[in-house]
């Protein structure tokens, strides 16, 4: 129990296993001679992972930074853009204008809250827009940033768009010449207990490989902590009815056609269509409930949505690949000398693409409190545990946030998702609260949340949710509306500079791909 931590293991060699095993290496150095610190990452060869997962959060720059890769070799190698947010289409009406939810916090968002004088100003120009000067932006397709900007800076906040298989293997070969992480190609057949019921080994098609902390990162199968352990999966489809997807890679019609600034999510009858654009192709799936809809009308859903932008016949040849998931998290995540990491800690419906995230978040997490020992891991679990239970919750909490703004009957799908019975109840109550005071930093609970008051001030108001302020609010307008009215003058002003000197997406990234970006 007190001899010191020396060998993690991990199991798993999708990005949730790299990106672990990445961000532990980076934080606790490994010392090849002296073996006194070791991390082992196993890898099935005969066992394929999800490939899919292309949008991150801007996040995403912190943790390459942190592991050493160069932006500019991450730009070549992941076939990488830039994502500035999510431009949601049909979720408000069944044909809408659509709303934005951009990376780039409200103008002068640490002191002022602009959503009340938005509102009180009979809201001139839409909430995102007015506050925000990275909406134009999204229209034509520019980058937040110029080839002179050094790596991972930026003018406008920025996550990616990338090829999650290239992705993979960039993270793999930099954290086994770079970081020193054993990489073992093998099929864990089967594992091994001490008498405390801790993991001792794992027996591998390569031998036998023992450890002191394990980590499952076995994609949704979860080797270690759902089979082995039997540690269940607290289900949410009755809050977020989605359990299918259906994936196709789009081609452009011209090499030099525009790459998308966003993620584009367009709701349809049974679910969503999200479509990425990355420099050489489109990635595209429609998100479905099985239960609403039958795969048919999802291929002919998607079909439809990529003839509408790349032809009848793209369309027809379009492959797919069929994804079936249970939305869900498991009841707990660190369990005895085991933890859960990527899809083997659950998976719910990539609407605002907060997986890669919870694995940045959660392997962080470990690196920064790395248990000394046995003895020290029990106190390190609990809080872990805590920790993510809570980060699971808010964040479906935001996406069926979603759905209930919405204002579609047009489907069993849609009315379902309106029902009361399907909302959790403290979504129910904090809309009940905005419905008198607008998002503000006091309604984060913690200092790190998944998303915090501008995330939900951009969703709410986009999607057209009233807040009504009270009187004594009422009273205080003149002077907020002043000062607000300055904040929106500032962020047009700023939107008009912007619009002037960056560069397009495609115009950066062949420039990237050229000369590179300064490094830092
Ligand atoms: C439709 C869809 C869209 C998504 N979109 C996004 C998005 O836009 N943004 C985002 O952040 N996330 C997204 N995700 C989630 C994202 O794909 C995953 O979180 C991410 O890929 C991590 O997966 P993973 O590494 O946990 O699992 P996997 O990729 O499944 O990897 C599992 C690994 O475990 C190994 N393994 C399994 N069993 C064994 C064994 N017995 N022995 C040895 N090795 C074994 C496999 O070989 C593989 O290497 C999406 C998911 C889906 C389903």
């Amino acid at each position: 129990m007190k001899s010191p931590l020396e060998h993690i293991v991990i199991v798993g060699g999708g990005t949730a296993g790299w990106l672990t095993a990445a961000i532990l290496a980076a934080e606790h150095s490994i010392d090849p001679k002296t073996g006194a610190f070791r991390i082992t990452l196993i890898e099935s060869p005969d066992i394929s992972t999800i490939g899919v997962g292309e949008g991150t959060w801007p996040s995403m720059r912190t943790s390459l930074k942190k592991i050493g890769i160069s932006e500019t070799d991450f730009f070549r190698q992941c076939n990488a853009s830039f994502k500035q947010g999510t431009q949601f289409h049909n979720w408000i009406q069944q044909l809408d204008a659509g709303y934005a939810h951009p990376f780039t916090l409200p103008q002068s968002f640490a002191d002022a809250n602009l959503a009340r004088p938005w509102q009180q100003a009979q809201r001139p120009v839409p909430f995102a827009e007015a506050v925000c000067p990275q909406l134009p932006l999204f229209e034509r397709h520019l980058a937040p940033k110029q080839i002179s900007t050094p790596e991972y800076a930026c003018h406008l906040n920025y996550g990616y768009h990338l090829d999650a298989a290239k992705f993979a293997d960039m993270l793999r070969v930099h954290a086994v010449e770079k970081l020193g992480i054993t990489h073992l190609s093998a099929r864990v057949k089967y594992i091994n207990n001490h008498q405390n019921g801790d993991i001792a080994s794992l027996a591998t098609t390569e031998g036998e490989i023992a450890g002191d902390l394990f980590i499952d990162c076995s994609g949704a199968r979860s080797l270690l902590l759902g089979e082995h352990f039997g540690i269940p999966i607290n289900h949410k489809q009755h809050i977020l009815f989605n359990d299918s997807a259906i994936a196709a890679q789009v081609p452009y019609a011209s090499a030099d056609a525009d790459i998308a600034s966003c993620t584009l999510s367009t709701a349809k009858d049974a679910g969503w269509i999200w479509d990425i654009g990355l420099p050489t192709r489109r990635g595209t799936g429609y998100v479905y409930s099985s239960a609403h809809t039958s795969e048919e009308r999802a291929q002919e859903n998607l079909r439809h949505y990529v003839a509408a932008s790349a032809g009848e016949a793209v369309a027809e040849r379009l492959e797919t690949k069929k994804i079936r998931y249970t939305p869900g998290h498991r009841e707990k995540f660190w369990h005895k000398n085991c933890v859960a990491i990527g899809m083997s800690a659950g998976f719910i419906e990539p609407l605002e693409a907060s997986a890669l995230v919870l694995v940045e978040v959660a392997a962080t997490a470990i690196a920064d409190h790395l248990p000394a020992n046995r003895a020290h891991m029990e106190h390190v679990a609990k809080r872990f545990n805590d920790n993510f239970i809570y980060r699971w919750e808010s964040i479906i909490d935001f996406l069926k946030l979603h759905y209930v703004l919405s204002q579609r009957r047009d489907s069993d799908y849609w009315q379902d998702h309106a029902n009361a019975a399907s909302i959790p109840q403290s979504l129910g109550a904090r809309l009940e609260h905005w419905r008198h005071q607008t998002p503000w930093h006091d309604d984060d609970q913690h200092a790190n949340e998944m998303f915090p008051s501008a995330s939900y001030q951009y969703v709410l108001y986009g999607m057209g949710f009233e807040t009504q302020p009270s009187h004594t609010q009422r009273r205080s307008d003149a002077n907020t509306q002043r000062m607000a009215g300055k904040c929106f003058a500032q962020n047009q002003q700023r939107s008009r500079q912007l619009l002037a000197m960056l560069p397009s997406n495609r115009e950066l990234i062949d420039k990237i791909h050229q000369h590179g970006m300064q490094p830092i």
